[in-house]
């Protein structure tokens, strides 16, 4: 049997926005991701019906949780400043998925969105905007530049020993960066494991032996042209789902 991986969806709204309008999707990069590396992925829609959160969570051996909204400030106590494009309800219902994940142990790899989500469900919080709130930070938003999307942004400074150091093979490795927010106070139960060069924590793990790493870039759609090494992390986590 191979893994079943839950991907959570990002809500999309049409312009001019709509509620009727909404869409529940994701990016196609991580279902070929799972697919390429073992898994069977499956998109999780948003839903406040706690029954139902409960019974997927058991048919799942693992839960990608994918990239997208901000996270609603309110979250980790603090007013909206920097944050956009927030969805409430889909925070809720991807925390009720990560504390399922946590209480059964199931394997999780939070990406971006995924990351900041992690660190304020453990009790941490999110710089809001990094380009308002570290001025020094290098530019972490890729969109910004005319390039294309493949372009691998800033270098990563892995922790020796760590689990995704262990994983990818290396200590310094280049990844994309889509992202305005990013992890201010650590939560008490994560270990940042990458940094950016200016200092941004980019990868968190935990130190016991649940497979939990949140990675701030999104391999999933780097190009294994590109760089290949990144593969090996969605291959050790689809793994650690059998
Ligand atoms: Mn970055």
């Amino acid at each position: 049997m191979k893994p079943l991986i839950g991907i959570t969806a990002d809500t999309i709204r049409e312009q001019p926005p709509s509620e009727r309008l909404m869409k529940y999707g994701q990016s196609y990069t991580y279902s070929d991701a799972i697919l390429a590396a073992g898994g069977v992925p499956i998109i999780l829609p948003v839903t406040k019906n706690i029954e139902q959160v409960r019974d997927v969570s058991i048919l799942l051996d693992g839960i990608v949780f994918a990239g997208g909204n901000d996270v609603h400030p309110k979250l980790y106590g603090h007013e909206i400043t920097g944050a956009r494009n927030i969805d409430l309800a889909r925070d809720q219902h991807e925390l009720r998925l990560l504390g399922n994940a946590l209480s059964s142990r199931k394997p999780v790899l939070a990406i971006c969105r995924g990351l900041q989500l992690l660190n304020v469900a453990m009790g941490g919080t999110l710089y809001q905007d990094i380009a308002t709130d570290v001025p020094e930070a290098i530019n972490h938003n890729g969109y910004k530049r005319n390039e294309g999307v493949d372009i691998l942004l800033h270098d990563l400074d892995i922790e020796r020993g760590s689990r995704l150091a262990r994983i990818l093979g290396t200590t310094a490795i280049q990844s994309n960066s889509f992202h305005h927010q990013a992890i201010d106070a650590l939560a008490p139960s994560l270990h940042a494991t990458a940094w950016a060069p200016d200092g941004i924590i980019e990868a968190v793990e935990t130190d016991n032996d649940h497979f939990l790493i949140g990675i701030q870039a999104h391999p999933e759609s780097i190009p294994t042209r590109i760089e290949p090494r990144w593969r090996k992390l969605f291959k050790a986590f689809v793994d650690a789902c059998l």
